[in-house]
């Protein structure tokens, strides 16, 4: 049986509803996102709210959790944590887009349907970096190099455990 965010959805009975819908999605199984970030893991979680707005259906999307992915600099597992949210027009044409108000990020909702989990990986393809990379060089867990000249005190290497808020806040 398919999950229910895989579930082609019916925007117009949504928006009339004026629809909740939560959800929780795997990122292994969003196909899009795994073609730009490979071997892309983790969970999010969250809501989709629809409404109408300018004449389109709306989806208010809040969703928050962690991907796992590989650093591209060391080829080892990274974790970045994933808190966001839009508002998007869904739009049923291509043409429609430029008609969409400027706060709005339009979706392509074709043939007036659209799954959750679309909403969530078109959110993920913009939140989440396209080369993911520890925060900072010395997180990679490659072999140090030799220092040319041997220094005292060794390098720190204590856990940031801010450096992902930093990250968020600056967002
Ligand atoms: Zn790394």
């Amino acid at each position: 049986m398919s999950p229910p965010w895989s579930k082609p959805l019916d925007i117009d009975r949504l928006a009339d509803g004026e629809a909740d819908v939560d959800f929780a999605v795997p990122l292994a199984e969003l196909s899009r996102l795994r073609a730009q970030i490979a071997s892309v893991e983790g969970l999010v979680r969250g809501r989709v709210h629809f409404t109408r707005e300018s004449g389109f259906v709306v989806a208010d999307l809040t969703l928050s959790g962690a991907a796992s992915m590989t650093c591209q600099r060391c080829l080892e597992a990274m974790s970045e944590s994933v808190a966001s949210t839009a508002r998007m027009a869904l739009i049923v044409s291509e043409a429609d887009a430029n008609r969409v108000p400027e706060h709005l990020e339009p979706v392509l909702a074709a043939d007036g349907r659209v799954t959750i989990g679309e909403l969530v990986e078109e959110e993920l393809l913009l939140a989440l970096p396209i080369v993911p990379l520890h925060a900072e060089a010395s997180d990679c867990v490659v072999a140090e190099e030799v220092p040319a000249v041997k220094v005292e005190a060794p390098e720190p290497t204590t856990q940031k455990p801010f450096a992902q808020l930093d990250q968020l806040l600056k967002r």
